[in-house]
């Protein structure tokens, strides 16, 4: 059975960075990834918010350094099972699913996908709205850089097979169970959209009405549409709407907590429509704007400047008309609040987060109220979850936004090091401080 000196679970962005930090120390490390390719959900993003810097020019290095690394193994389309305690170690059971790609035969080279007749909606990375192959390289960026093979609808022709230079393709895989061990685990499996569309914006129905990760594949360089375009007829949108906390602070739909990113990611979409498209109206309906963050504040007056509308009130409902045009009618909170219609051409939900992954079955740690992996030290040791040698890092323990998911997975990363070398240990059982005795000292 092989042996690790941590598991880290989840490649995004606060498993990429726990990776490395820990690799760079000397230990050895397993990165898990369920999906065919490391980078998480930043990968998939146009810009960043505040400073606007490519977000595949940032994550693609450190992505490559973890491939690379001569202490970090990745098994991506992997997931953790079972892992079990005993003694000063986890038992830990994977299953491999099948890429029907032999990965050390592949090259990358893109025949197989070429030769492929089938026509996907590619509902990973472009988010449904690209089409994709049945067999191909994820995207351009991804690691490895090797194909996969969609089971569900590929016709197995085998056409593929006969194109592929390196007779990489194999039908023959199978899932696999696989067994390691592991002195410490970080559980960085992050987060995803609010999967609900309430019923009173169409319920995931309106084809104008698009998620706010759908509207960064759109802006990014690598953009399925190749520009700004709204999906049922090709239009350049002339007026555009965000919808803040639309799956967000609402106990109806299960998520009561604010997601703390969506406010700022809405602003910086909203800037980079400014550029895109000059001549759009961009307005953005909000209940409260939060923009705690360093640069934050500066960077939504900035959009404010540059012309972007920001409506106070509460979008109570969104109708399509024959056109495809959407018209919402929004409660504004002025002195005299009162209901008013708007219409637009398209509307972007900016939707909150929730945890992807359950680990309720896998491992014995407590999730919160909202079901992401409980910190035990929320204040002074926010890494510890409640299972001695088990770490969280980034979105998986709450809404965080990048720079906040890198810091998470290097603070997981010192705890880590810190539990290898047995220093940890009374952390996990003494009690956490109430803040005004540190504060006293
Ligand atoms: C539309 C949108 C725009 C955004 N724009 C910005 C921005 O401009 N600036 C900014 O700072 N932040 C932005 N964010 C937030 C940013 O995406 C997150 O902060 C960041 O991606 C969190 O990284 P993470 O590693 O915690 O999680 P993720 O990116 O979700 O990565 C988690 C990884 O774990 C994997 N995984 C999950 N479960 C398992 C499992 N059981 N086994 C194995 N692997 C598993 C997933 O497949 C995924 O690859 C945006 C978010 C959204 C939705
Ligand atoms: S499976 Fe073969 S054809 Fe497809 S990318 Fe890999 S090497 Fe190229
Ligand atoms: S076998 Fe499947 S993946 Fe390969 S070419 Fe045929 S449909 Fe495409």
């Amino acid at each position: 059975m092989d042996k690790y000196d941590s598991l880290v679970i989840g490649g995004g962005i606060a498993g990429i960075q726990a990776s490395l930090d820990l690799a760079e120390q000397g230990y050895r490390v397993l990165l898990v990834e369920k999906q065919a390719s490391i980078g998480g959900t930043m990968i998939q993003l146009s810009k960043v918010f505040p400073t606007l810097d490519c977000a595949s020019c940032i994550t693609t290095p450190k992505m490559s350094a973890v491939m690379s690394h001569p202490n970090i193994e990745v098994k991506t389309l992997a997931e953790v099972v079972q892992v079990r305690q005993i003694k000063d170690h986890f038992e830990v059971n994977l299953l491999q699913r099948p890429r029907y790609v032999n990965i050390d035969a592949c090259t990358g080279c893109g025949d197989c996908e070429e030769a492929c007749p089938v026509i996907i909606y590619d509902e990973g990375y472009n988010e449904g709205l690209g089409p994709k192959k049945a067999v191909g390289v994820p995207f351009a960026t991804a690691l490895p850089q090797k194909a996969v093979l969609d089971d569900d609808h590929c016709i197995f022709c085998g056409k593929c097979a006969r194109a592929c230079p390196t007779d990489a393709i194999d039908f023959s895989q199978r899932e696999e169970k696989l067994s390691v061990k592991a002195r410490s685990i970080i559980i960085a499996t992050g987060f995803l959209q609010t999967p609900t569309i309430k019923e009173e914006y169409g319920g995931g129905k309106y084809k104008n009405v698009i998620t706010g990760k759908q509207m960064d594949r759109i802006l990014a360089p690598t953009s399925p549409f190749g520009g700004v375009f709204r999906p049922s007829d090709g239009k350049i949108p002339d007026s555009i709407a965000f919808v803040q906390c639309a799956g967000s602070r609402d106990a109806s739909i299960g998520v009561p907590y604010c997601s703390a990113i969506c406010c700022m990611y809405a602003i910086k979409q909203a800037t980079l429509l400014s550029a895109a498209v000059p001549l759009a109206d961009i307005t953005i309906y909000y209940m409260d704007i939060r923009t705690f963050g360093k640069n934050h504040e500066e960077f939504y007056q900035q959009a404010k400047a540059m012309g972007v509308n920001f409506v106070k009130g509460k979008v109570a409902k969104i109708t399509e008309k024959t056109n495809g045009n959407l018209v919402l009618r929004v409660e504004t909170f002025g002195e005299f609040g009162q209901i008013e219609e708007f219409e637009h051409d398209l509307v972007v939900l900016s939707l909150g987060l929730v945890p992807n992954w359950n680990p309720k079955n896998a491992i014995d740690v407590d999730t919160d109220t909202n079901g992401f992996i409980k910190m035990i030290k929320p204040t002074t040791n926010p890494t510890l979850t409640s299972l001695p040698g088990v770490f969280v890092a980034g979105t998986a323990a709450g809404p965080k936004d990048i720079v906040e998911s890198i810091v998470s997975g290097s603070a997981a990363a010192m705890k880590v090091s810190e539990w290898l070398q047995g220093n940890l240990k009374d952390a996990f059982f003494s009690k956490e401080l109430p803040i005004k005795s540190i504060i006293k000292g």
